[in-house]
């Protein structure tokens, strides 16, 4: 809430607030993962009553994969983040939850069991979440040309829409005509808002913020948005009207959210 408090102070109003591990081992059953949401969606209430709009998003996420394998086997725990999106696409439809995420793949070189694994979760993620009408936001490795497309065909084969697809934590600057359709979030760097702000869009901004005890700052500090948006706006009329791309036009035709004020709605 402190932080909640500290993004507020720099301007801050809407948060997409992304479920994660609590506890000291990613959850192993479908009710482990209910645990983890509904502490989310305390964590979201807390935040929404600091004045904040905040949107929850949640998912098992695609690393724990790795961890319920070895305790579960392969199969076992596929069943169970299978399970865990079923549940999740059931918030999404309760209006608890505005998307799916973060689904995906592991980031770094897994056994091809594993990676073909983790790409059928990822299709079932997409088919729940184009069942129940909401955007996917995609953990994965860092993406290039062909990786945009590689995404792109996952979503196709799934029958899920490419333009509610969001590559979170991209970290480099890819041109709209490679992203085949995928919308991009850019991690918030000095050079990847520069380089954005020249792009028609969608695309969003994102820090990734953890508040880990263990990981101070990891990875960009919450306040670092409204910061840069604060500094971009400097720059004229033109500039402000660049920010209507990722903080409204992208949360209305991605997300479906009308982002007005900075209210106290929870979901
Ligand atoms: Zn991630």
């Amino acid at each position: 809430m402190a932080a909640v408090r500290r993004f507020r102070r720099a301007g801050g109003t809407h948060l997409f607030v992304a479920t994660q591990q609590y506890g000291a081992q990613p959850p192993a059953s479908v009710e482990e993962y209910e645990a983890q949401f509904e502490q989310t969606e305390r964590l979201a209430k807390a935040a929404a009553g600091e004045g904040v709009t905040v949107y929850p998003v949640i998912a098992p996420y695609p690393i724990d994969l790795l961890d319920l394998s070895d305790r579960l086997g392969l199969s076992e725990a596929v069943r169970v983040q299978e399970s865990a999106l079923d549940l999740a696409g059931r918030w999404v439809r309760e209006q608890r939850a505005v998307a799916l995420g973060e689904v995906g793949r592991p980031h770094f070189p897994v056994t091809p069991e594993v990676r073909e694994a983790a790409e059928s979760v990822l299709v079932h993620a997409l088919e729940v979440a184009r069942d129940v009408a909401c955007p996917a936001v995609v953990h994965c490795e860092d993406l290039d040309a062909a990786g945009f497309r590689g995404l792109a065909e996952l979503a196709a084969r799934a029958g899920f829409p490419v333009t509610r697809l969001i590559k979170h934590y991209a970290r480099s600057f890819v041109a709209p005509a490679d992203r085949a359709g995928v919308v991009a979030s850019f991690v918030a760097s000095r050079s990847l808002v520069k380089q954005s702000l020249a792009d028609p869009g969608p695309w969003f901004w994102e820090t990734d913020f953890l508040d880990d005890p263990k990981r101070p700052g990891a990875v960009l500090d919450i306040a670092t948005i409204p910061r840069r948006a604060a500094q971009v706006a400097t720059q004229g009329a033109e500039a402000v009207e660049r920010l209507r791309i990722p903080f409204d036009q992208a949360v209305r035709s991605v997300y479906g959210l009308a982002p007005v004020g900075g209210g106290t709605r929870s979901a």
